[in-house]
C-alpha cells in the first residue's frame, strides 16, 4: 500500500488497475501476468542477443538494423512488462509513454527495413550463405594457413621486419627483430622510437637522430633503400643492418602505416674484408710463387691465364693471347696428347680433377714444367662449360725428382754393393730393406731377415738398451750411432756399429722410417777388450811403480839426508839450485843462504878458480860431458876443508837440451891428510927401497962371488977327489997288495964316500953354473920318443935294483921336436932317479903326450912315500928336502929338484907336482915343441 500510495501522487491520477478488468480473477491476472512476463523476457533476450551480434559482427552490411530491431523489440518487451505492472497499477500514462517509443521505434524499424527491402531480398539466402561460409571458411582457413606460413617465414627469416600502423604503433616485430631489440614492452609512437632503441650511425657512436631512424622515414613517406645504420643488440653487441622501407599505401593513397625490413650484414662485411684479404694474399701468393690460375671457358674458347704466370713463362700479358690455341701451341708436343687424355678422362668423369704435368715453351724457346690442376663446372645436362685451375711452375722439382731419382738408384747401387749392412726399417724395428752384406756378416739371405724385427736378432742384453732408446726416437738426433751384437745364422754374435738416421719425411708418425748403416766391429770390440785388459793390467803396473816410486823417494830423501856426500844442481850460470843437506853439515853454510850463489865461491885458491871456471864452461858449452876437481874450500868456521866436486851436464832426456849441471861434492879431507901421510910413508919406502936395491946389488954380488967360489971350489975339490977314487979302485984290485977283509970294507966306504962326494960337487957345480948364468940351451931337433926309451934305459939298472917296474908309455904322434937334448936328459935322470929313490915298491911310469902342435907334456909317476902338501911348494927350492933330519934314509944334496927347474926355466918349459903322502907323486914338465932360440 505503501507502494501504491507513492505511485499516486506521481501520476496524480485515480484511474483503475487493469485487474480490475479481469475483476481480479487470479487465474486470469495470472496468466496475463505469466504470458506478459515470459514476452518480455524473451524479447529482452532477442533485444540482447541482436546488440552482441551488432558488437561482434561490425562486419555485417546493415548491421546498424540490428540496433534498430534490438530496440524495436526491446521497447516491445519493456511494453509487455508494463502490461504486468498495471494490472495492480493504473499508470496508463506511463505506459502509453512507454507504448508510444515503442511505436515510434517500430515505425522507424519498419521504415528502415522498407526502405531497406529491395536490398535485402539480395541477401543470399542461407544456404546461399552456407555455401558462401563454407567458402568463406575454406578461403579464411587458407589466408589462416597462409597467415601462418607468412608468420614462419617471418620468424625464420634472418632478416628483421618491423611494421607499423598508420598511428605509428609497431604492430610487427618478427623474430630476428626481437632478438635484436627485445620485445616492446608498451605501445610507443614514431616520435619516441629513438628513445627505446640502440640505433647508430655506420660508425657504431652517434646515435641515430629520429628523423634518420628508417622506419621514421618510411612512416613519412618516404621510400628508404640499403640505408646503412648500427644496432646495438640486448647483448650489447654491435651489428651492421641493411634497412630497406617504405610506407604502406591504400590503393586509394591512404597511409596506413610503414614497414622496414632490415638485413645484417655484420658478418657479409667481415667476409667480404676476409675475402679481400685473401684475394690479397691469394694475389700475393701467385705473385711470390710465380704460380697462375686459368679460366677457360670450353664453349668459346676463350682463355684467361693470369698475367703473372705468363711474365714467368717470359711473354707479356698481350703476347700470349687469351685463347685455348693460344694456351695449346706452347705445350710440348711430346706433352699435349697426354694433357688433352687427361682433360677428356676428367670431362668424361673418369678423373674427379683434372691434373696434369707438361712442358710448356717460354718466349725464349725453352720449356718449363707446368702442373696443372683444375675442375671443371657443367650445365644441367652434365656438359662441361668452364674450366678452372691453378699452373705451377714445377721445373726446379722436376730435375730435383730426376736428380732423386738418380740419386736413389745410387744409393740402390752403393747399397747392394756395400760391405756394410745398410737397412730401412720401421720405427719398431721391423726390416723393410736389407743389403745383401747381411750374407756375409750374419749369414742370412735378405729375404730371411725383411719382415722381421730387428729385436729377433739382438743379443738380450742389447735388446733392452736399444729398446729403451726407441721408446725416446722422438726425442733422439736426427742421427744417432749405437752399437750392439746380433746374431748371426750360425748361432754366434757379431758386433755392429750402426748409425741410424730417422726419415722425418712426413708428420705422420706411421710414415717415419729409419735408415740405417751398419759396420763389423768385431774385432775392434776385441781389441777394446784387450785394450781394457790391458790397460787394467798396465794400471796395476802404474800403481806397483808409483808406490815403488813413492819408497824410492822415500829411499832418495832418506839418502840425500842420511849420505855424506852433497848432490847439487846448477843452472847454466853456476848458481847453487840444488843442495843436499850434506852441504851444512861439510861446510857449516845453510843451504838457504847458500842457494842462488855462484858455486865458485867455495873454491878457495884463485889458481883453483880459473881452473875450475875454465872446467864448468867446457861443460856448459858442451866441450866435455864431465869432469872431477879437488879444491880448498873454505869453511863457516874459518878453517878449509878438501872437496872433491864431480860435475855433469843436466841434460833433459827429451829435448837433449840442457839446464845446467849436477854432480856431487865429496870431503876428501881425510883422504888428502892420509895421503899426505902415505905420501911420507912412500918418500920413507923409496929410500928404503934404494937401500934394499944397493944391499941386492951388493948380495947379488957375494952371490955371484959365492958360485963363482963354490964353482971354482968343486972344480979344484974334483981332481982330489978323482984321485981318491982312483986310488981306492986300484987298492980294491989288490994289485999292490993283499988286502984284509977290513981294509977292502974300508977302501970300498972310502970309493962310496967319494963317489957321493963326487956327485954332490957335480950338482954343486951345475948349479953354481946356472945361478951363475954360465950355461946356455943348445937346442936340437931329435926324436923324443926314442930319447926318452935310450935315458930311461939308462937308468933301469936302479930300478931293478929295487925290483921297481919302469916303463915308458908315449903318446906322440909328431915325435920330432927341438929343444936342447941335453938340458932335457938332465931334468929327465933327475926326475926319474928321484922316483926311484923315493919309491919302494911298485913302479914308476914315464909318459909324454903331445897336447897340441906348440906343446908336450912329459910325466914321471911313482908309487912312492910321496910329499906333504905343505912341502909341495918349497921343494924346488935349492937345498930343500923334506926330511931334512940327520937320520934321513935318502942321501941327497937338495939342489937336484933346484937343478931341475933351473934348467925347465932354461929350455922355455914349466914344471909343476902333484902328490900325496904315501899314494905317490906325479912331476909335470910342459916344454914348446920348439924352444926359442937364445
Ligand atoms: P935330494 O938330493 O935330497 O934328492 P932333490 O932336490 O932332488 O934333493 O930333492 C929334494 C927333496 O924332494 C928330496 O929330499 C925329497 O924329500 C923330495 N923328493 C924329490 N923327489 C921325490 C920323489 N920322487 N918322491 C918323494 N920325495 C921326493
Amino acid at each position: 500500500m505503501l507502494f501504491h500510495a507513492n505511485i499516486i501522487p506521481l501520476t496524480g491520477t485515480a484511474l483503475i488497475p487493469h485487474g480490475t478488468c479481469y475483476l481480479w480473477k487470479p487465474s486470469l491476472v495470472g496468466l496475463h501476468s505469466v504470458s506478459n512476463g515470459a514476452i518480455a523476457l524473451a524479447y529482452a533476450a532477442i533485444s540482447l542477443t541482436l546488440i552482441q551480434v551488432f558488437r561482434k559482427r561490425p562486419d555485417l552490411p546493415f548491421n546498424w538494423l540490428l540496433i534498430l530491431f534490438a530496440s524495436f523489440i526491446l521497447f516491445c518487451g519493456i511494453s509487455h512488462a508494463i502490461d504486468i505492472w498495471t494490472l495492480w497499477h493504473p499508470d496508463y500514462w506511463f505506459a502509453g509513454g512507454i507504448l508510444a517509443l515503442t511505436a515510434w521505434f517500430s515505425l522507424g524499424t519498419a521504415t528502415a527495413t522498407i526502405a531497406l527491402f529491395p536490398q535485402v531480398i539480395t541477401f543470399p539466402s542461407p544456404q546461399q550463405m552456407a555455401e558462401k561460409n563454407r567458402q568463406l571458411q575454406k578461403v579464411n582457413g587458407e589466408l589462416q594457413k597462409e597467415r601462418q606460413f607468412l608468420q614462419a617465414l617471418l620468424g625464420s627469416l634472418s632478416d628483421g621486419i618491423i611494421a607499423c600502423d598508420a598511428e605509428g604503433v609497431l604492430t610487427l616485430f618478427n623474430q630476428a627483430t626481437q632478438t635484436w631489440h627485445g620485445l616492446p614492452q608498451k605501445t610507443i609512437t614514431a616520435e619516441e622510437w629513438s628513445q627505446y632503441y640502440s640505433l647508430y650511425r655506420t660508425d657504431g657512436k652517434t646515435p641515430l637522430p629520429k628523423e634518420e631512424i628508417p622506419l621514421f622515414r618510411a612512416f613519412q613517406g618516404e621510400t628508404v633503400r640499403d640505408e646503412q645504420i648500427a644496432i646495438v643488440t640486448q647483448e650489447g653487441e654491435a651489428r651492421i643492418v641493411l634497412a630497406n622501407g617504405t610506407p604502406i599505401l591504400l590503393p586509394t593513397g591512404e597511409k596506413v602505416g610503414a614497414v622496414v625490413a632490415i638485413r645484417d650484414i655484420t658478418e657479409i662485411r667481415k667476409t667480404e674484408a676476409a675475402l679481400k684479404e685473401s684475394e690479397e694474399r691469394w694475389q700475393l701468393v701467385l705473385e711470390g710463387t710465380g704460380d697462375g690460375i686459368f679460366d677457360w671457358n670450353i664453349i668459346t674458347g676463350e682463355t684467361f691465364i693470369s698475367p703473372q704466370f705468363k711474365a714467368n713463362l717470359g711473354y707479356r700479358d698481350e703476347e700470349m693471347e687469351n685463347t685455348y690455341e693460344g694456351w695449346e701451341s706452347r705445350v710440348h708436343p711430346d706433352d699435349l696428347e697426354e694433357v688433352l687424355e687427361r682433360i677428356q678422362d676428367n670431362f668424361a668423369g673418369r678423373l674427379p680433377q683434372y691434373t696434369a704435368e707438361y712442358r710448356m715453351r717460354c718466349k725464349d724457346g725453352t720449356y718449363k714444367w707446368i702442373l696443372a690442376k683444375g675442375i671443371d663446372r657443367r650445365d644441367e645436362a652434365g656438359n662441361p662449360l668452364r674450366m678452372v685451375g691453378s699452373l705451377q711452375d714445377i721445373t726446379r722439382r722436376k730435375y730435383t725428382e730426376t736428380a732423386l731419382k738418380e740419386s736413389l738408384e745410387r744409393d740402390r747401387v752403393i747399397a747392394e754393393n756395400s760391405s756394410d749392412l745398410i737397412a730401412t726399417q720401421t720405427l719398431d724395428g721391423i726390416y723393410l730393406y736389407i743389403s745383401p752384406a747381411c750374407r756375409s756378416l750374419l749369414g742370412y739371405e735378405p729375404e730371411q731377415m725383411v719382415g722381421r724385427s730387428l729385436f729377433e736378432f739382438l743379443h738380450p742384453e742389447d735388446a733392452t738398451a736399444l729398446q729403451k732408446t726407441q721408446t725416446l726416437i722422438h726425442q733422439l738426433p736426427e742421427r744417432y750411432t749405437h752399437s750392439y751384437r746380433m746374431r748371426r745364422h750360425d748361432g754366434s754374435y757379431t758386433w755392429l756399429e750402426t748409425t741410424h738416421k730417422i726419415s722425418r719425411y712426413s708428420t705422420d708418425e706411421n710414415q717415419q722410417l729409419i735408415v740405417s748403416i751398419s759396420r763389423d766391429i768385431t774385432a775392434r770390440k776385441q781389441a777394446e777388450v784387450a785394450i781394457v785388459t790391458l790397460n787394467q793390467e798396465l794400471e796395476q803396473e802404474l800403481d806397483d811403480r808409483k808406490s815403488r816410486l813413492k819408497n824410492i823417494n822415500r829411499l832418495y830423501r832418506s839418502v840425500l839426508n842420511n849420505v855424506r856426500e852433497v848432490i847439487f844442481q846448477t843452472d847454466k850460470t853456476g848458481r847453487w839450485t840444488f843442495l843436499s843437506p850434506a852441504w851444512e853439515s861439510i861446510t857449516g853454510f845453510g843451504i838457504e843462504e847458500s842457494l842462488n850463489k855462484p858455486f865458485i865461491d867455495c873454491v878457495y885458491s884463485e889458481k883453483d878458480q880459473q881452473r875450475i871456471h875454465t872446467l864448468f864452461r867446457d861443460l856448459i858449452l858442451e866441450k866435455r860431458p864431465a869432469w872431477r876437481y879437488e879444491f880448498r874450500s873454505p869453511t863457516k868456521h874459518g878453517n878449509f876443508r878438501w872437496l872433491e866436486i864431480y860435475m855433469r851436464l843436466n841434460l833433459d832426456g827429451e829435448s837433449k837440451s840442457h839446464f845446467g849441471a849436477y854432480g856431487t861434492i865429496n870431503d876428501i879431507t881425510e883422504r888428502k891428510q892420509a895421503e899426505a901421510i902415505l905420501k911420507a910413508r912412500a918418500d920413507e919406502l923409496a929410500k928404503q927401497q934404494r937401500q934394499i936395491e944397493l944391499q941386492n946389488l951388493q948380495l947379488q954380488e957375494a952371490s955371484r962371488l959365492k958360485s963363482q967360489f963354490l964353482a971354482t971350489m968343486s972344480h979344484e975339490l974334483r981332481t982330489p977327489m978323482n984321485a981318491i977314487m982312483g986310488f981306492s979302485q986300484m987298492l980294491q984290485t989288490q994289485q999292490y997288495g993283499e988286502l984284509t977283509q977290513r981294509q977292502q970294507d974300508m977302501v970300498s966306504r972310502i970309493f962310496n964316500n967319494s963317489q957321493n962326494l963326487l956327485m954332490m960337487l957335480n950338482e954343486v957345480l951345475d948349479f953354481s953354473k946356472l945361478e951363475a948364468g954360465g950355461i946356455e940351451p943348445n937346442p936340437e931337433s931329435f926324436d923324443l920318443g926314442k930319447f926318452l926309451h935310450l935315458t930311461v934305459e939308462e937308468l933301469r939298472s936302479l930300478a931293478d935294483n929295487k925290483q921297481l917296474s919302469l916303463r915308458v908309455n908315449l903318446d906322440l904322434p909328431h915325435p920330432i921336436i927341438t929343444s936342447d937334448q941335453n938340458c932335457l936328459r938332465r931334468v929327465l935322470v933327475n926326475l926319474v932317479s928321484n922316483a926311484i929313490k923315493f919309491t919302494n915298491t911298485g913302479g914308476i911310469k914315464v909318459s909324454a903326450k903331445e897336447m897340441d902342435n906348440e906343446q908336450i907334456v912329459i910325466s914321471v909317476e911313482d908309487t912312492g912315500i910321496g910329499i906333504d902338501t905343505q912341502d909341495l911348494g918349497t921343494i924346488f927350492q935349492a937345498f930343500r928336502q923334506v926330511d931334512q933330519t940327520l937320520t934321513r934314509q935318502h942321501s941327497g944334496t937338495g939342489l937336484g929338484l933346484a937343478i931341475t927347474k933351473s934348467l925347465v926355466e932354461m929350455i922355455d918349459g914349466t914344471i909343476h907336482v902333484e902328490s900325496q903322502v904315501g899314494e905317490g907323486s906325479v912331476f909335470r914338465v910342459r916344454l914348446p915343441k920348439s924352444a926359442t932360440p937364445p
